[in-house]
């Protein structure tokens, strides 16, 4: 077997396919690899509407030779280390490979472990997740016949920081659907401090959520789950403003505990459980003081090694880490990559941290946060092709382009090495 490569790209998910993708669209002589150990190709962002029983989760997967670019050796294995003095690395099965240019993208991973009862709890079934299984998540929710649905998510970086309180309005939608209403209670406790960051978007979620007669509770951080009780422990995010307070008119059954703690019971719990990069980049050199693989922001090269080049999950860039960011990442990344393999220097910085986050807030509605790293609202003009004039507001063709268009777009189009 083959040993070195021109390039070298780790990971087989969105920004790995959709680069390499890009890159043999530009120039079909070039050397590509990739490593990447699953036999499958998930499209992720479904797996929202799959926990609410509304797209089948056969569809979000294809086998990964389908999305494997043509042109592409792949090589099924795990990178177990980075040696960038030395344009090496290690990986699990194959031995050392050498690279000229590295493309860093093997997203992220789950640490449940990191809350204390969490591991259990999901095994047990008496706490989901959209971000594990979210089949599972649909079955306990048709299951639910009320009390306390509890949507809740860590205090690490997370994908799509929105898919958390995206299931908590599909839930709200459902539990309405089903008359369920009266007797029970859907909280979304965040340890944020406010619903979405950015303003528009964050109008129109404040109003969903008086809508569905939600509890919202900001300054929420899980730090335990009790499977026997049913119940999270929680701890505020703020301690000297004491925020995790019991309300008044509050008919959750809440305790109050001492040093700012309290804990909610549930009926039904959902979780985005705490994530991380993976090991091999945390115990590796390129990784800044939080484990994540650290890029020039506007360009994507890492910042100590002119033949890296990071995106996606992974990378320590101050955005919401989603699939529609890869999207505008990836021809950035690109034409800088083609540069430096000529000996030129980068001059692509035009990433200004686009990343946007469809918001279902019912079986039929949409609202499309895009923004970028000031958090500003960037509503792409195309949509107005679509008839949608703003997209800040729930719209029913915005949920429809997030079930049909966006899924077909990303087999047919950017898993194909298109901008669009
Ligand atoms: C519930 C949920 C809802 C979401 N909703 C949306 C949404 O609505 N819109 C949106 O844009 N995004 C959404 N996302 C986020 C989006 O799916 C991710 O941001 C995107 O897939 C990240 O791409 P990536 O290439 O960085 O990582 P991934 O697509 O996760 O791919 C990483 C790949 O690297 C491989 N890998 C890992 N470790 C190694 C190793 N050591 N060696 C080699 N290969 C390795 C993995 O097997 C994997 O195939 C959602 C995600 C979830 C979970």
């Amino acid at each position: 077997m083959k040993l070195n490569y021109q390039i070298i790209i780790v990971g087989g998910g969105t920004g790995g396919i959709m680069t390499a993708a890009q890159l043999l669209k530009t120039n079909s002589k070039l050397e590509i690899a990739i490593i990447e150990p699953s036999e499958t190709h998930y499209y992720q962002p479904a797996w929202t509407l799959v926990g609410a029983g509304a797209f089948d989760y056969k569809k979000t997967a294809k086998p990964m030779a389908e999305v494997m670019p043509k042109g592409v050796t792949w090589i099924k294995d795990k990178v177990t280390k980075l040696q960038p003095e030395a344009n090496r690395l290690e990986t699990a099965s194959t031995g050392i490979l050498q690279y000229d240019y590295l493309v860093l993208a093997p997203g992220l991973v789950m640490k449940p472990d990191l809350i204390e009862g969490l591991p259990e709890a999901l095994e047990r079934g008496v706490a989901v997740s959209n971000y594990i299984d979210p089949e599972k998540t649909w079955e306990k929710l048709r299951d639910f016949n009320g009390g306390n649905a509890l949507f809740t998510q860590p205090t690490t970086s997370i994908k799509c920081g929105g898919a958390p309180q995206k299931i908590a309005y599909l839930a709200a939608d459902y539990i309405q659907k089903q008359g369920l209403e009266a007797k029970s209670n859907v909280v979304f406790a965040t340890p944020g401090s406010v619903i979405f960051g950015v303003k528009e978007i964050r109008t129109t979620l404040m109003q969903v959520i008086e809508k569905y007669g939600m509890h919202f509770r900001p300054f929420y951080a899980p730090v335990k789950i009790d499977s026997d009780r049913q119940e999270v422990l929680f701890k505020s995010t703020h301690p000297e403003e004491n925020q995790c307070v019991i309300n008044e008119d509050s008919r959750l059954g809440e305790e109050q505990h001492g040093d700012f703690s309290i804990t909610i019971p549930f009926k039904f719990l959902h979780i985005a459980p705490p994530q991380a990069a993976p090991d091999f980049i945390r115990d590796s050199v390129l990784a800044n003081g939080n484990g994540w693989l650290e890029v020039d922001h506007h360009t994507l090269q890492h910042k100590n090694h002119a033949n890296i080049f990071g995106l996606g999950d992974v990378a320590a860039l101050p955005t919401a880490k989603t699939g529609a960011a890869i999207r505008k990442q990836v021809p950035v990344l690109v034409e800088n990559l083609l540069s430096v393999l000529q000996d030129r220097a980068v001059t692509n910085n035009s990433y200004q941290g686009y990343s946007s986050c469809p918001l279902v807030t019912a079986y039929d509605k949409m609202v499309l946060a895009e923004f970028d790293y000031e958090g500003n609202f960037t509503p792409d003009p195309k949509l107005k092709r679509l008839l949608i004039k703003d997209s800040s507001k729930e719209h029913r063709r915005l949920y429809l382009l997030k079930k049909y268009g966006l899924p077909y777009l990303y087999w047919n189009k950017m898993l194909k090495g298109a901008t669009v």
